[in-house]
């Protein structure tokens, strides 16, 4: 780990995502689900802000540098921890193990730190809507491995971030290179999907706050369906011409039932949608967001527009967007 030229701060923005299709193919041996799906990250996106801090030689000493101190500050609210929950712990922590470094992270901000002692505080900016269906805390975790990787001059190259980041979460994958992918096994072996077009949506955070995603796989299990045999070839065929109308005819959410089945008032929401002109309406994953296709842009305006005062927040979007985007700070000199 060389510091030299390094960042002393990194800035990744984190997208969010939608699922185009998700089908559940039976609950596999291990307890996870198997599942088939197709996502698309949207230009909806929270940011990562890390800071490497201390004096120079806590930053740059080998010795200085087998511990590192961590703290995460965020204007999200008390629905996001800033302890060990919180995702983007959990990521600099794995990152830590990787590298060998022992690692201390604080509960709380810790601005009277020891500044002889390296540290890293990590600002999340949240927009996306949290425990909501798209991927808010895997974003982040794949925007902070992102961050670290250069910020601490780890340069663990994409393999091992992805593995890395398969250790945290099955969205986590996606999430590091965004776009287009289509999704097998519990959601992390990704592959990439060719779409030349952009798609408009409408996400309507639903009031009530959000679902817990095994809550909802709970939900789906207790409606006792079949393995769902629907294919996502429909919406793959449409990524490729970029036609709304067949990808409204594709979209598919096997745990849009299970979602409904906690919050039955989400059906008025979706009908809502439809009756305000969307060409499709579902849940975002496993909800309670809920997306609305629009044919264009203006169309998604005029939809918005129209559902607004149903919804605690309604955002116009576009998919698909690239993945986490960096900007870099001041660089360390030695
Ligand atoms: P997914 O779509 O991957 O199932 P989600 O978007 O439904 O996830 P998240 O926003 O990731 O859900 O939040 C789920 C829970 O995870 C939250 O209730 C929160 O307690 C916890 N959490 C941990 N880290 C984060 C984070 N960085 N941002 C938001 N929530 C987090």
């Amino acid at each position: 780990m060389t510091l030299e030229g390094t960042p002393l701060e990194v800035r990744v923005s984190a997208p969010a995502k939608v699922n185009l299709f998700l089908a559940v193919r039976g609950t596999r041996p291990d307890g996870y689900h198997e599942l088939t799906t197709v996502l698309q990250t949207v230009d909806l996106h929270d940011e990562i802000r890390a800071r490497l801090l201390g004096t120079p030689w806590a930053r740059q000493h080998p010795a200085a540098r087998q511990l590192m101190r961590l703290s995460l500050r965020h204007d999200a609210g008390p629905d996001v921890p800033v302890d060990r929950s919180n995702l983007i712990i959990q990521a600099a922590t794995v990152l830590l193990e990787q590298l060998g470094v022992t690692h201390d992270a604080c509960d709380e901000p810790c601005d009277d730190a020891d500044d002889r002692v390296p540290r890293t505080e990590i600002t999340l900016v949240k927009r996306i809507p949290v425990a909501a269906g798209m991927a808010g805390g895997s974003t982040d975790a794949a925007a902070t491995l992102i961050a670290l990787d250069r910020l601490w001059g780890a340069e663990l190259g994409p393999e091992a971030l992805h593995a890395t980041a398969a250790q945290l979460g099955a969205d986590v994958p996606f999430c590091l290179t965004g776009g287009t992918a289509l999704a097998t096994g519990t959601g992390a072996d990704t592959a990439r999907v060719l779409a030349r077009a952009t798609f408009h949506w409408v996400v309507c955070v639903a009031d009530g706050g959000g679902l817990s995603t095994p809550a909802v796989y709970r939900a789906y299990d207790e409606l006792d369906l079949p393995p769902s045999l629907v294919e996502p070839d429909v919406v793959l065929q449409a990524l490729r011409t970029g036609d709304p109308t067949l990808l409204a005819s594709g979209i598919h959410n096997d745990l849009e039932a299970a979602a409904l089945s906690l919050r039955p008032e989400l059906a008025d929401g979706l009908e809502s949608l439809r009756s305000a002109g969307a060409l499709r309406a579902t849940v975002s994953g496993s909800g309670p967001t809920l997306i609305g296709l629009a044919a264009d842009r203006e169309h998604a305006d005029a939809i918005a527009e129209r559902v607004s005062s149903g919804f605690s927040r309604v955002h116009v979007v576009s998919s698909p967007v690239g993945g986490p985007r960096v900007t870099e700070g001041q660089l360390q000199s030695v």
